[in-house]
């Protein structure tokens, strides 16, 4: 465990890394005047905070669900995505653990999206300040969600700790970051999963192979 761990943290360390290079690469981009960012909370009103915000976690979980089923062909998991699952059961150091590729591929997402959305400063730091949180709640390795929460009518489509616990023991399910919505769509999430009861250990779980 303590061992998982420390190569967990190392991994972060390396992620952190290349999370600061695409931070000081976009604050380069926007002194060279070509992204989409802006300062004064005028020019596109409050309301466009709440919005940019809820469409750059749909575009982002978006991303996150291709790329990472991209990472799970046998051809590129090895030496692209082996990192995040090395540990087995996740914990919250497992949150960030990413081999330089994944890191690097997940980081563009932002260098990218400040061409494509106008994004006011406080929304790009709100969206880091949740895909933090909601990494660290996926990866604690216990369902903090009373087991009626996966049935309710807002809560089925959120990503939860039970939801990503199954994906680090089941491989072919479950590749989504917030929200269900692809895993749902593209027959990914293992059937009947509003039904796991309370206390039903991920090792019984069975899907088709
Ligand atoms: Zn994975
Ligand atoms: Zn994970």
């Amino acid at each position: 465990m303590v061992q998982s761990i420390l190569k967990d943290v190392e991994l972060s360390v390396l992620s952190a890394v290349v999370f600061a290079v695409c931070a000081a690469l976009i604050m380069s981009e926007y002194d060279l005047g070509v992204t989409l960012l802006y300062t004064d909370l005028r020019e596109y009103g409050l309301w466009y905070l709440g919005i940019s915000f809820v469409l750059v976690l749909i575009l982002q979980d978006t991303y996150f669900y291709f790329i990472h089923r991209m990472f799970h062909h046998p051809s590129l998991f090895r030496w692209m995505h082996y990192g995040h699952h090395r540990s087995g059961d996740s914990t919250p150091w497992t949150s960030f653990a990413f081999d330089l590729p994944e890191a690097i591929i997940q980081a563009l997402f932002f260098v990218g999206i400040v061409f494509i959305v106008p994004l006011h400063f406080i929304t790009l730091v709100a969206v880091l300040m949740t895909m933090t949180v909601w990494a660290v709640l996926n990866h604690l390795g216990f369902e903090i969600f009373s087991s009626s929460f996966k049935s309710h009518w807002f809560g089925k489509w959120l990503i939860g700790p039970m939801h990503h616990s199954i994906h680090h023991h089941k491989y072919k399910v479950h590749y989504g970051l917030y929200f269900t919505f692809w895993d749902k769509l593209l027959g990914t999430e293992i059937e009947n999963y509003a039904g796991i009861a309370e206390g039903v250990t991920i090792s019984s779980i069975k899907i088709e192979e």
